[in-house]
């Protein structure tokens, strides 16, 4: 038996709260006490993961070491708290079904009848305490995606329920997100929405612990105090979240309104440390009061919705601090990008991103942005497909194989640079199936790539099912894109590099899922390193 602590985030009156935010800030200020601690979070939908969900239904997917294919929360939670996380770190209801209809299959429930309590909610419980008992955890955060009173979310109270009833109070407790909205016209806060969502919630048999309300205003203790009478908790207990500057300030809030010390109050924990944030408020000086800008392209084709993007924009951040320098995202549509109008477009930003994606559309206008970076030696980044375009530009236009093309847009390109993995050729089922998950690189000393990371053995996080075609390896060399980094074992080319210019790098893998405020990605920092270098020009 582990002695791990649980701690439940639900939400109510609206989604969108910034329940991940408020977990990742309450992690972190329990981990800077000394606690070791993860955070969970259980989404109520059908699918098995956000694998298969286009990015316009669902912000980005994020990818752990173990390759699980995940919730933008989980980024996160690793961003906040610099420890990954790992496929138990996130759960779907498809998943949950799943487990429990196999195992009906092999006839394992002995002849019952399946049903959502107990079976359901016995196989969440389960996947709740599976981080638990691997004893390495002193506290468990977990967040229930949606919000209280949501007919999906119904099975996943009623397993918080039967958890705090099973642990005790000191051992669980359910924090519930709300919101307290500002009526203009009225010129007050209103607590109505926050007492019918916690009604809400008792109708489950679930009486949260501590309030969290999300405010444009300050919360006055008045109202503290009839939000505490009405929603049955302490009115030391009712925790204002007043909307922040950036998101890297919620852990500040959170610690001057003494979130963690009552969370460690009620969990009977206690701890000499207090939160000191060092390494984060150096980080939080330097994002906020920067003293250089630069422009970044960044070019994709979900660009509507700019959670697609999230890790790449949270590791500009990451870096952009780390030289004192705000970074200036310009978005541009991939499909927008005519031979007519991108020198129009780029113009006069210091740096080009493009970024990762599946299939063609948009690419014409990916190709020309890599083309533009390359001839006038703005710095340049591709991330995956954007490696692969930077691989087909140069042989389309430098190597003159005008027909060069990834499969994936042409199956029967005369010159196909960028191919279908061999391990992929059989693959027939879409979800969980790519090349996912954490791969070592071995880097060329010498190389740009080798300059950011200062090291020769790389680990990197891929979701991909194309690489570089080998059989082109020589021929683009020889014209000067060097693969500076490979896998060790199978020798696919992980990095390309134009030596002749002064910063073009492409990688295979997704350098954004690692930036962390504690550690900037090495590329993200250099490649913002070269585009400050290019804005004094
Ligand atoms: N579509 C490309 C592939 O599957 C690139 C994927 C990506 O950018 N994540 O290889």
């Amino acid at each position: 038996m582990s002695n791990t602590k649980y701690v439940f985030v639900t939400g109510g009156v609206t989604s969108s709260l910034g329940k991940g935010i408020i977990a990742a800030s309450l992690a972190k200020l329990l981990q800077e006490r000394g606690f070791s601690v993860t955070i969970q979070k259980l989404d109520p939908y059908i699918n098995i993961d956000p694998g298969t969900l286009n990015p316009y239904e669902h912000g980005e997917c994020y990818v752990t070491e173990d390759g699980a294919e995940t919730d933008l929360d989980l980024g996160h939670y690793e961003r906040y708290l610099n420890i990954p996380t790992s496929q138990a770190n996130n759960v779907t209801t498809g998943r949950i079904y799943q487990s429990v209809i196999n195992k009906e299959r092999k006839g394992e429930f002995l002849g019952k009848t399946v049903q959502v309590i107990p079976h359901i909610t016995d196989e969440i419980k389960r996947r709740i305490q599976i981080l638990g008992e691997t004893g390495d955890y002193d506290i468990v955060i977990t967040e229930i995606g949606g919000t209280v009173g949501d007919i999906e979310s119904l099975p996943y109270v009623e397993s918080v329920r039967q958890m705090l009833w099973e642990k005790g109070e000191d051992n669980a407790i359910v924090i519930h997100l709300t919101l307290v909205p500002y009526l203009a016209a009225a010129g007050e806060l209103k607590t109505k929405p926050t007492q019918h969502s916690v009604k809400m919630l008792m109708q489950s048999g679930v009486s949260p612990n501590i309030l969290v309300c999300r405010t444009e205003h300050e919360i006055s203790d008045d109202i503290k105090r009839k939000l505490a009478l009405f929603c049955n908790v302490k009115t030391e207990d009712v925790i204002q979240s007043i909307d922040a500057e950036t998101i890297y300030d919620v852990p500040n809030l959170m610690l001057d309104q003494g979130l963690d010390e009552v969370v460690l109050k009620k969990l009977q924990l206690s701890s000499p440390l207090k939160p000191e944030l060092k390494v984060w408020n150096n980080f939080l000086q330097k994002h906020k009061n920067p003293k250089h800008e630069v422009e970044i392209a960044l070019i994709g084709k979900y660009i509507e919705l700019q959670d697609s993007y999230k890790s790449i924009t949270e590791a500009f951040i990451h870096a952009g601090s780390t030289h004192e320098t705000k970074v200036k995202v310009r978005w541009i549509h991939s499909e927008s990008l005519t031979p007519n109008n991108f020198e129009k477009q780029l113009d006069g930003v210091n740096g080009i991103l493009v970024a990762p994606g599946f299939g063609d559309r948009g690419i014409d206008g990916k190709i020309k942005a890599v083309q533009y970076a390359r001839e006038n030696n703005i710095p340049f980044f591709g991330i995956c497909l954007g490696m692969q375009m930077a691989v087909i530009e140069f042989s389309k236009n430098v190597l003159g194989l005008k027909d060069a093309f990834s499969t994936e847009m042409k199956k029967d390109a005369l010159n196909p640079v960028i191919n279908l993995m061999e391990s992929q050729e059989n693959v027939t089922e879409k979800g969980g199936t790519m090349r996912l998950g954490a791969w070592d690189c071995k880097v060329e000393k010498g190389s740009k790539t080798y300059n950011a990371y200062k090291s020769e053995n790389i680990s990197e996080r891929h979701r991909h099912r194309y690489e570089f075609n080998n059989d082109y390896l020589e021929q683009i060399e020889t014209a000067g894109m060097k693969a500076t980094g490979t896998n060790p074992k199978t020798g696919l080319v992980e990095v390309v590099e134009i030596t002749n210019h002064p910063w073009f790098v492409g990688v295979q893998y997704h350098p954004e899922y690692k930036s962390t405020v504690l550690k900037p990605h090495p590329l993200f920092v250099d490649f913002i390193k070269a585009a400050l270098k290019q804005s004094k020009k």
